[in-house]
């Protein structure tokens, strides 16, 4: 085992090494987190509406878990699948307007399982360079090629898209917002492609569920194209402040999932409590526009007060990501251990979770933000970025 420690000091020479730390909730504060003894302004939860603490989602937890016991006992096809489940996926097809959905554990399984069971040897997927770690492992899984396009880089999509022509099954997947830019994916010419030369598409809607959409069904309903999409993903995690993930798509799909998709067959159900903080989640992200329109409001005032600074922020424009690229590790780490003693809890997003030389800190807003604590922020990244000389206004 002596390798590992010569890899390890290697890793941690690069100012690549990560270490577990804890975080602890404050109740009456969700907006914020305690490290050792000191409490920070959580600027890097995907807590994006401020669904975690909410109230009335630990209530029925609370019941459900008196009720109904604190495990499902079993997988979904065993004697897991409590009439909950059901229930649940009733509505999620009701709110993306689809024949069917299916609830995973969460969205690391729905995306591994659901690209094995889609595809296999012999087929190809087309993939989205910035994809998701759990894409990426999901098509690793199937065994199917992985023919990676740049980023958002249609021409190249097309290419591949012509060179395996004579595949078997083909499937283009990518993000609906990515999570470390915050862009969108050209999910029209998404669309086209797909009908162009008739392969499958699935979208992941992590960083959007919830946020885009009159009833935050994601971005593929607001630019109406949720009957381009084949498979819609998202997860239960972020902006519903849960736990799990969710399949939407036709009757068919769904039946083939409950056959094929490993994740769901071989590993047990969630817990009966967390089906119904997702439900009472799910009425509170349809029904609360407020939340989606605070988020909208603080991130543009957010942008703004960086923007005023003359700082560099990524390429996108999302309501919930907005990246302070730095560059170099170590100097990234500086920077966020820097923001963290002047109050701020900031994580420094390094390689191979972003391309080398491109570490950055993400910071991502909450609706339970104020506008107060999102300038007050922008001031002090403003001034230590200076002091640090990191960054160039
Ligand atoms: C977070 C995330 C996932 C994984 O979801 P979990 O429910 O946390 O496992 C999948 N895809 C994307 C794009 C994500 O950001």
């Amino acid at each position: 085992m002596y390798w590992i420690e010569k890899e390890l000091e290697l890793w941690a020479g690069a100012s690549l090494e990560r270490s577990l730390r804890e975080s602890s909730t404050v109740s009456k504060s969700p907006g914020y987190t305690v490290r050792g003894e000191r409490v920070l302004l959580n600027m890097s939860s995907n807590d994006y509406l401020g669904l975690a603490q909410h109230p009335a989602i630990i209530e029925v937890m609370r019941e459900a878990l008196l009720t109904e016991g604190a495990g499902s006992g079993a997988s979904r096809l065993v004697t897991g699948n409590r009439p909950a489940y059901g229930r649940l996926e009733a509505e999620l097809a009701d709110w993306q307007n689809c024949e069917a959905a299916l609830v995973f554990a969460n969205g690391y399984m729905a995306n591994s399982g659901v690209i094995g069971a889609l595809v296999g040897r012999g087929d190809v997927v087309f993939s989205d360079q910035m994809n998701h770690a759990s894409i990426v492992d999901g098509i690793v899984l199937s065994r199917a090629e992985h023919a990676r396009y740049r980023h958002n880089d249609m021409e190249h999509l097309r290419t591949l898209l012509e060179k395996h022509r004579d595949k078997r099954r083909k499937l283009i997947v990518t993000d609906a917002v990515f999570s470390m830019d915050g862009d969108q994916a050209p999910l029209r010419e998404l669309a086209e492609l797909k009908r162009e030369h008739g392969v499958m598409l699935m979208v992941d809607e992590a960083h959007s569920g919830g946020i885009y959409g009159l009833r935050g069904e994601g971005l593929c309903h607001e630019l109406g194209l949720q009957d381009d999409v084949d498979i819609h993903m998202g997860t239960f995690s972020k902006s519903f402040g849960v736990y799990g993930a969710y399949i939407c798509g036709s009757r068919t799909l769904i039946r083939w999932l409950v056959n094929k998709a490993r994740p769901l067959i071989y590993s047990t159900a969630l817990p009966p409590s967390i089906i119904a903080g997702i439900s009472k989640a799910l009425v509170l992200v349809q029904n609360e526009h407020w939340r989606r329109e605070r988020l909208y409001a603080a991130s543009k005032l957010f942008r703004s007060s960086l923007c005023n600074a003359g700082f560099k922020i990524g390429a996108g424009d999302s309501p919930i990501i907005v990246p302070v690229i730095v560059g170099d590790n170590a100097a990234t780490l500086r920077f966020s251990g820097a923001l963290e003693k002047a109050g701020i809890a900031s994580v420094a997003i390094r390689p191979p979770t972003v391309p080398d030389n491109t570490a950055r800190i993400r910071f991502s807003l909450s609706a339970i933000h104020t506008d107060k604590e999102l300038t007050d922020t922008a001031t002090l990244i403003r001034t230590i970025g200076l002091q640090q000389g990191v960054l160039h206004p």
